[in-house]
């Protein structure tokens, strides 16, 4: 049988969709932008959605580990750059030094974090400039940021040291549980607990030039939460923080993952599809294989037995194909009611909502997660393209 060469399974990403969602941001926003590039730019590549992130106006970069914040400087990305997390995968406080030497900014929150940036300050030549530190305020989130308890006396150290010339406090900064929820009263409770942050270490003496508080969702749903910038990671790549909320300001999703149709065969009725046989033919039909599996990142909730309507599909020649069976590591039979497109057919696993196939937003909700998690997952064998 004659075979078309196929293509590979890719991902392919539009950076100028990154760079038009940054100026979007920005201007909608009316406050310099923090994009968020961390997990490996939410799976569409740390370094390239840095530099278009850039080339669209965003005046910050922020990754959670210092780790990356360190890649982002190997592969020559200059500019402002914050970190949150210390000790996730990374060596912990060497490169913390090399963090502070590098000119990135590190987030601190506890007594022992001001330890260690103090000591990574240790042994710098005098010439060398103060560290740059942003403190994290824990407003409500319950997760990193140090506690309202904790306040007075970390504002009291952190002057303390600026006043020694240890480190200078560039920023104070929190993170909304529920930004997503516009309505729920814990933004209007964590809002109101980071002013009372900002009062407080004002009254210690501190003047960050960076007081950030938005998220993606926040950036575009509480105004009141924008402060002197916006930290926006899943806005940047074009997917919806928060779905139903009235978020659209024309954002373009920048991830199109495809594959080549590998086969296509016929079943019968009671043929039994996949590990498991979870889904089995009621009539005579033909299905396809797809080269992509959950070592690919494609979640195995995508398809749920006795729910054969909720499974996620694909898209070949923009019709919608359902996802038939349990997902495997490397492919996916997907169902083609009868028809017979040509080997080596494009599959739109997903991509932005004008290319006719699925958006990540829909294999969200055929998973039963977050738009976040189908791109951050996304990877593994195949090959990443930018375009
Ligand atoms: N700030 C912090 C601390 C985060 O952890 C994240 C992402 O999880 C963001 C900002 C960006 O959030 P979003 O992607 O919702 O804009």
């Amino acid at each position: 049988m004659d075979r078309p060469p196929l293509g590979p399974a890719e991902i392919v990403v539009d950076l100028a969709a990154i760079r038009a969602n940054a100026r979007l941001l920005r201007a909608t926003a009316g406050v310099p932008l923090i994009a968020v590039v961390k997990a490996d730019g939410y799976g569409h590549g740390m370094v390239e959605s840095a530099r278009a992130a850039q080339a669209g106006g965003a005046a910050w970069l922020a990754t959670a580990t210092v780790g990356e914040a360190l890649a982002l400087r190997a592969a020559g990305v200059s500019g402002p750059l914050l970190c949150w997390i210390r000790g996730n995968g990374d060596g912990p406080d060497s490169d913390l030094a090399a963090a502070v030497e590098a000119g990135v900014d590190v987030s601190v929150y506890s007594d022992e974090d001001l330890d260690a940036v103090a000591a990574a300050v240790h042994g710098r030549s005098e010439a060398s400039e103060p560290a740059r530190i942003q403190i994290k305020v824990d407003t409500g989130l319950s997760r990193g940021g140090a506690p309202r308890a904790a306040w007075d006396d970390l504002f009291a150290w952190a002057r303390q040291g600026e006043k020694a010339g240890l480190w200078r406090v560039t920023g104070i900064w929190s993170h909304f549980a529920c930004a997503d929820e516009p309505d729920h009263p814990a933004n209007h409770r964590q809002e109101q607990a980071f002013r009372d942050a900002l009062a407080l270490a004002g009254e210690h003496g501190l003047r960050p030039e960076l007081r950030h508080l938005a998220n993606s969702a926040a950036a575009l749903l509480r105004p009141s939460s924008r402060f002197d910038a916006v930290r926006c990671g899943i806005a940047l790549y074009g997917l919806d923080p928060a779905p139903g909320q009235a978020t659209d300001i024309g954002l373009v999703p920048a991830m199109t993952v495809r594959a080549p149709l590998l086969m296509v065969k016929e079943l019968a009725p009671g043929d039994a599809v996949s590990y498991g046989h979870r889904w089995v033919a009621e009539q005579p039909t033909t299905v396809g294989l797809v080269p992509v599996g959950y070592g690919d990142g494609i979640p195995r909730h995508a398809t749920r037995p006795g729910a054969p309507d909720a499974a996620a599909t694909v898209a070949i020649d923009g019709k919608r194909r359902p996802i038939r069976g349990t997902v495997c590591m490397d492919q996916v039979v997907v169902d083609l009611g009868g028809d017979r497109p040509p080997l080596g057919s494009e599959v739109v696993v997903f991509g932005p909502p004008g290319a006719g196939g699925p958006t990540a937003q829909d294999w969200a909700e055929a998973c039963g997660t977050i738009n976040y998690e189908i791109v951050t997952r996304i990877g593994g064998r195949m090959t990443r393209r930018h375009v």
